[in-house]
């Protein structure tokens, strides 16, 4: 139920009508801004409220039903598009951000590489696992706490916020120790109490859609964040599987626009693990963008054929380059600012972070 305010009321008014909802027994959500209106939403259970008690309370213009169950999720309490900042970067504001590197940190040596060469070409964020979610147990599992440490300093050289997964709850205050974002992998986007530990943090959380989540458990899952109070989500889409065996997923690119259909929140593109072939990436990333995405996260290494993980998927730094100067023709095409080749960087020295993509494209 979201309860409109009337257009006299101020931010005391709604907090005062949300104490008082809140001494009713019922669970409330933020205050936000709704059509040029304050409103707020009973989020949980509200059997036994009477519609009428609640359109009598003060500076209540309206009372309207949810429709749809991902209520702090969705569009119809949040009217305005969320704009999600992660460090110094903003996720959603109409520039395009592109998260690059590795599958795996591996080394010292191979992250701050990557670093440096994404960086050149203009990525806008460093990605890099410590904890790998593996299919097999005999395969490379990262390298922790250590790799968590090469991945931070990697991204503070080179001016790159930092995002890495969280596969463990107990992992909570280490990982946001050392990174900017922390990322739900597909296969954890419905550990429920992992969700549940990330909705009681400050710190943005990048959620990847399950193997086989339709959209509504996609927001679902992100509902679980906001209902803990943490607003800072950004969806990611990153294939499906399907009946199809050619590709290792299937990128479902129509996630773009529906995802923004239905939610507030950013959405970002991942064609590395959506279609798990490394000559595949370059042209659905180019189709991300045109699509809308607000981002890509794309598998980049300095010598992927011997990468330790992914490294079928992974672009080469030529390849890289490319793709980012193609992004700078087909952003702008499409509304999207795209950040710019850095020239200091072809060196590894770090320079300066890139983070006002904004341009006129009128
Ligand atoms: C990753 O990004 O490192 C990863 C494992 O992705 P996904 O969870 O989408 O498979
Ligand atoms: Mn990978």
């Amino acid at each position: 139920m979201i309860l409109v305010m009337k257009p006299e009321a101020h931010m005391d008014d709604a907090l005062a009508l949300r104490t008082r909802l809140g001494w009713m027994g019922l669970e409330v959500g933020p205050v936000v801004p709704h059509d040029g209106r304050l409103s707020l939403a009973i989020v949980g259970r509200f059997e036994g409220v009477q519609w009428e008690a609640l359109t009598a309370l003060p500076r209540v213009e309206r009372v309207v039903p949810f429709t749809r169950p991902f209520k702090l999720a969705g569009r119809e309490l949040n009217t305005e598009r969320a704009v999600v900042e992660v460090g110094g970067v903003t996720i959603g504001g109409g520039g395009l951000v592109v998260m690059a590197g590795p599958c795996s940190v591996e080394s010292e040596e191979q992250i701050h590489d990557a670093a440096a060469l994404v960086a050149a070409a203009g990525a806008t964020m460093l990605r890099g696992g410590a904890f790998k979610p593996r299919t097999s147990p005999y395969d490379f599992q990262g390298l922790g706490e250590e790799g968590l440490r090469m991945l931070c300093d990697a991204g503070r050289a080179h001016g790159l916020p930092v995002v890495s997964e969280i596969m463990d709850l107990d992992h909570l205050d280490l990982m946001c120790q050392y990174c900017d974002m922390l990322q739900v992998g597909a296969r954890n986007m419905q550990s429920f109490s992992l969700l549940k530990g990330l909705g009681r943090i400050d710190k943005p959380v990048l959620l990847k859609r399950g193997l086989s989540a339709t959209y509504q458990e996609l927001l679902m899952s992100a509902e679980y964040i906001l209902a803990g109070g943490n607003h800072r989500i950004v969806l990611c889409e990153r294939g499906i599987r399907t009946f199809e065996t050619f590709s290792r997923n299937t990128l479902d690119l129509a996630a773009v626009p529906i995802l923004k259909e239905l939610s507030h929140l950013p959405v970002i593109v991942d064609p590395s693990h959506g279609t798990g072939l490394r000559r595949m990436v370059t042209p659905m990333a180019r189709a991300a963008v045109a699509a809308g995405a607000d981002g890509l996260m794309i598998e980049v290494h300095p010598d992927p054929d011997r990468a330790l993980s992914d490294g079928q998927q992974t672009l080469t730094p030529g390849q890289f380059a490319e793709l980012m100067a193609s992004l700078r023709i087909i952003g702008p095409a499409v509304g999207v600012a795209v950040a710019p080749v850095r020239p200091t960087d072809r060196s590894g020295g770090a320079s300066t972070p890139t983070q006002s993509l904004i341009v006129d494209v009128s």
